[in-house]
């Protein structure tokens, strides 16, 4: 679904299952290179667990991670090598950082698992790209003597020193005061111009898609139910599930609030049908029968709509 650019990283028809929960059920999500895509829904919709399969942490049952030109093979080797040019980065950077380590172990720490020297260079390098210059003077501070915002940038430093081609940013802001936030965002920005780096964040917050996505992918109990470029699926969402997470975000757009009844489905008891149906607004106010009687017994496909719009259901198929 990118616009003619290179593929970076993508999942083909992915499918992660524990036990009878099917975490990941059937997904195609592509980040083009040089691209930013938000994949964004709610706890529990799957976002995480698609995440970290695409890095290569959980191996799909079904399905393909593609990374550039090639799949992913889960041979030892391949793995190390797919994993230092796809990095992690975490949310709340107390948790991800040792309270022991010096800033400069944290972002050594990487080098030495795959065997790189020239350590103190690449350090400094990963350093001053995240913004902590003169790179020097944080070498042997330790994570308490950091402001979150400076944290954070350590975390982003400890991926960046690997020279990745891919960030998957899991809530890279979730924790910081807002004045640290907008400054991060910043970041990934400039990191993407200058280095030409590709970024899937997953969020929970419509906010921090509209600020720095190319494009939007919103996940419902384990499917990408709509994506599309992000001021199409924000400021003209099509599927009913982002009506409804967008109607809380009045920042974006002005929607009436729509209030979702019940709970996200337990994913070892995926509805019949459409997946939404049970909690779909749209359904429930009453469809012409045709379209009823489909929600009922049809997954919906995430079909294109225009301007490179793609949804999951029946109503904005015609
Ligand atoms: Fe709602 Fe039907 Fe669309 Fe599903 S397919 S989201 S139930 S209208």
């Amino acid at each position: 679904t990118t616009t003619g650019t290179d593929v970076a990283l993508a999942a083909h028809g992915l499918h992660v299952r524990f036990g009878a929960a099917r975490a990941v059920d059937g997904v195609e999500l592509e980040i083009g290179s040089g691209e930013i895509v938000a994949l964004v829904g709610e706890s529990g919709c799957g976002k995480t667990t698609l995440a970290r399969s695409m890095l290569g942490l959980i191996r799909p049952a079904e399905g393909s991670v593609q990374h550039g030109s090639r799949p992913l093979s889960y041979a030892k080797s391949a793995l190390k090598d797919f994993r230092r040019h796809v990095q992690l980065v975490l949310q709340d950077p107390t948790g991800s950082l040792n309270p022991r380590h010096t800033v400069y172990e944290a972002v050594a720490e990487g080098l030495r698992i795959h065997g790189i020297g020239d350590e103190e260079t690449r350090v400094a390098d990963a350093l001053a790209k995240a913004g902590l210059r003169p790179a020097e003077r944080f070498f042997l501070r330790y994570p308490h003597e950091l402001s979150g915002g400076q944290r954070q940038r350590v975390v982003i430093a400890g991926a960046l020193v690997l020279e990745p081609d891919v960030l998957v940013a899991d809530e890279p802001v979730s924790s910081l005061d807002a004045s640290v936030r907008g400054e991060i965002l910043a970041l990934l920005l400039t990191l993407r111009a200058e280095l030409g780096l590709s970024v899937l964040v997953v969020t929970h917050d419509l906010g921090l898609a509209w600020n720095i996505a190319d494009r939007v992918a919103v996940m419902y109990l384990g499917r990408i139910v709509e994506t599309g470029p992000t001021a199409e699926v924000l400021l003209t969402p099509r599927h009913p599930y982002t009506k409804a997470l967008l109607s809380v975000v009045p920042e974006i757009n002005k929607l009436d609030p729509i209030v979702l009844v019940g709970e996200t489905p337990d994913p070892s008891r995926i509805p019949v049908g459409c997946r939404f149906r049970p909690r779909c607004p749209a359904y429930a106010a009453g469809l012409p029968e045709p379209i009823a009687a489909r929600c009922e017994t049809d997954p919906p496909a995430v079909l294109p709509a225009d301007r490179g719009h793609h949804a999951a259901c029946h109503l904005t198929e015609a």
